[in-house]
């Protein structure tokens, strides 16, 4: 679950009210749409679900931790509760795919053998076991984004956060991504997707959370034209 509660953030540099009393709670399971236009806040706001950034006022609550309240020591574990995607895919160039997603599992110290069954499970959730040898700079963008949701789905997040995850790919692939990330919903996961393309957002509909000007300026349930 994410919770904001009369969530302010404002920026001394520059002299910026960021989020004005921002009030918002999104339910485990959910698929939420974060749309506004630049400089709306939507940065911000996700600075403040992954705890780089305390609210000036307000709480804020994501996957039951109260951050307003967490610890520094506390932060590493929480932030393994959340899987990122980032519009630069981030996966790093001199391992594999397979080592790609490997490696979040071995830092958290996962066993070999739950790698060795959960790294080709991800792998063939976002169809590319063939690619599982390859390079990221062997794969095409929409590729390498496919092997990051799999990386971010590998723990088996309770939240999902995608920072416009189809911002560098292919216009007619971008369907495919929000597809992948729909499927990875469907298994439970909560997903944010923060995008400013209006026509994916149409497309697929659902709930909408849009920002303006640091306020939630529209928050309901569209229907989408995907079936
Ligand atoms: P978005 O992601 O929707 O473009 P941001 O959250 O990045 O919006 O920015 C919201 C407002 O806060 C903008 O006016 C931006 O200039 C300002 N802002 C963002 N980050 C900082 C910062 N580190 N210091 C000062 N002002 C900032």
């Amino acid at each position: 679950m994410v919770e904001l509660k009369n969530v302010d953030v404002y920026y001394k540099e520059g002299d910026v009210e960021a989020l004005n009393d921002v009030n918002l709670r999104i339910n485990d399971g959910e698929f939420v749409f974060i749309v506004g236009s630049s400089g709306a806040g939507k940065s911000t706001l996700l600075k403040l679900l992954t705890r780089e950034r305390k609210p000036t006022n307000g709480r804020v609550f994501v996957n039951g931790y109260n951050l307003s309240k967490l610890r520094d020591g506390k932060i590493p574990k929480f932030r393994r509760s959340i899987g990122m995607i980032f519009q630069d895919f981030r996966l790093i160039p001199n391992l594999t795919v397979y080592e790609n997603v490997a490696f979040v599992l071995r830092v958290t110290d996962r066993s070999r053998r739950f790698i060795r069954q959960r790294v080709p499970y991800v792998l063939n959730l976002v169809r590319l076991s063939d690619k599982a040898r390859a390079y990221p700079s062997q794969l095409s963008g929409g590729e390498q984004q496919r092997v990051a949701i799999a990386r971010a789905f590998a723990s088996d997040p309770g939240l999902i956060i995608a920072d416009e995850p189809t911002g560098n790919i292919d216009p007619e692939l971008s369907y495919e991504i929000v597809e992948l990330l729909k499927d990875i919903n469907k298994c439970g996961t909560t997903v944010l997707m923060v995008t400013h393309e209006h026509d994916l957002v149409k497309y697929f509909g659902g709930r909408i959370i849009s920002l303006k000007k640091g306020s939630v300026d529209f928050d309901d349930y569209i229907g989408g034209n995907d079936g």
